[in-house]
């Protein structure tokens, strides 16, 4: 460990030793035996970090979150169609706005910033309108607050929806399990929980919503088109030579490295060491002082509003004292929040998150605010 800043926006991440080495060799062929082999191991670890079986196909695509959410608007949903976003913030108004440009007929359930709608509304909404798919952001980076994906996955279901999970800030980092939990699409991005560089869109479809793609009238933009993708992927699975558009060839592998090192732990560990993580930190801002955005706080990251007298030009000095924090994000917050990533591979390291909740602190009193940085301190370690 060296004494760089850590990085601790909610993504892009730290991430481990062994998965910046898998990134950093010569960039293979797209065809070379072990990238093959890389990727295929990467695939079937994608359904067992997802917790879906055989029947669900995994998808990686060069891109990021964004182009997954696109993915996943284009190959549901026909012009003309219903559909539902349960919304939490920025990434709902994305979503939203997707579907829109798709031509769907968008219905929303909203709530205000830090909340989220409840399953009261969504299962009235389902019954209202009667849409085709439901989506949902499982973790919404813009307020720090989680949704409860496992209850509003039920509420689809029982009315006939396909869902759609937007897991970027979630996946790998909150319990979610795509099979059990009945989810049809749940994509993320490598650099979040999953612990990877930026640079890799990630998604794992149910066989109804390949299903749905199929029936579609209107086809997807071709980048984006499931049915484009998917003989590439069978064929990468199976280790066959297969090409549609040039694959990253240096993430890819470090994928198959950061999927067999959660799978290692084992999801229900590395859930609970976020988990672990979250709770120290949320012990020591209340010591501190500071105060949550979210109504239901996400294991991922804190969203927090600043302390009396300090506003974003607390950032650099919090990055003086260790720790590289975001601003705020949702619109009606900007100026009065800031954000704390804690996922991936710096939860297996209590020591560096304690180190940037000290970094908060002490930035934060270096900028003029009246925080106890050692109540904060021993509060943490009360969690760890
Ligand atoms: N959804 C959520 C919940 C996110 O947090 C983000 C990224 N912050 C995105 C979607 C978009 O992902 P990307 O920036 O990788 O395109």
């Amino acid at each position: 460990m060296t004494d760089r800043p850590l990085l601790m926006i909610p993504g892009p991440v730290e991430i481990a030793d062994e998965v910046l080495a898998a990134a950093s060799i010569r960039p293979p062929s797209h065809l070379a035996p072990d990238f093959k082999a890389a990727f295929s191991r990467a695939l079937k670890a994608m359904r067992q970090v997802w917790r879906a079986d055989d029947t669900h196909q995994p998808f990686v695509v060069a891109g990021s979150g964004t182009l997954a959410m696109e993915a996943a608007a284009t190959n549901l949903v026909d012009p003309g169609e219903p559909v539902l976003v349960v919304n939490a913030g920025l990434f709902g108004d994305r979503m939203a706005e997707m579907l829109r440009r798709r031509g769907a007929i968008v219905h929303q359930v909203g709530s205000r910033p830090g909340g989220t709608p409840p399953l009261e509304e969504v299962d009235a909404a389902l019954a209202d309108h009667r849409p085709k798919v439901l989506f949902v952001t499982h973790v919404d980076t813009s307020t720090g607050v989680r949704s409860d994906a496992q209850g509003i996955l039920a509420l689809a279901r029982r009315h006939g929806a396909l869902s759609v999970v937007d897991g970027v800030c979630a996946t790998a980092g909150e319990p979610l399990e795509q099979g059990a939990w009945g989810a049809d699409v749940v994509l993320t991005a490598s650099q979040k929980a999953i612990g990877l560089p930026p640079g890799l869109a990630l998604w794992v479809a149910s066989p109804a919503a390949l299903a749905a793609r199929r029936a579609l009238t209107v086809p997807p933009p071709m980048v984006l088109d499931w049915l484009q993708w998917l003989p590439i992927l069978e064929a990468y699975e199976a280790e066959a030579n297969s090409y549609f558009a040039t694959p990253s060839t240096t993430l890819i592998p470090a994928l198959d490295v950061g999927l067999a090192s959660l799978l290692a732990d084992g999801m229900p560990a590395v859930w609970a060491r976020h988990q672990r993580a979250a709770d120290a930190c949320r012990a020591a801002w209340d010591a501190m002082g500071l105060v949550l955005v979210a109504d239901s706080p996400a294991n991922t990251l804190s969203a927090l509003s600043w302390p009396d007298r300090v506003d974003a030009g607390a950032l650099p000095r919090i990055a003086a004292r260790g720790a590289i924090v975001a601003g705020g994000l949702h619109p009606a917050l900007r100026s009065t929040t800031f954000r704390v990533g804690h996922m991936g591979d710096v939860t297996r390291h209590p020591g560096r998150v304690r180190r940037a909740v000290a970094a908060v602190g002490l930035g934060l009193r270096d900028a003029g605010g009246d925080v106890d940085v050692d109540a904060g301190l021993r509060a943490f370690d009360a969690h760890v």
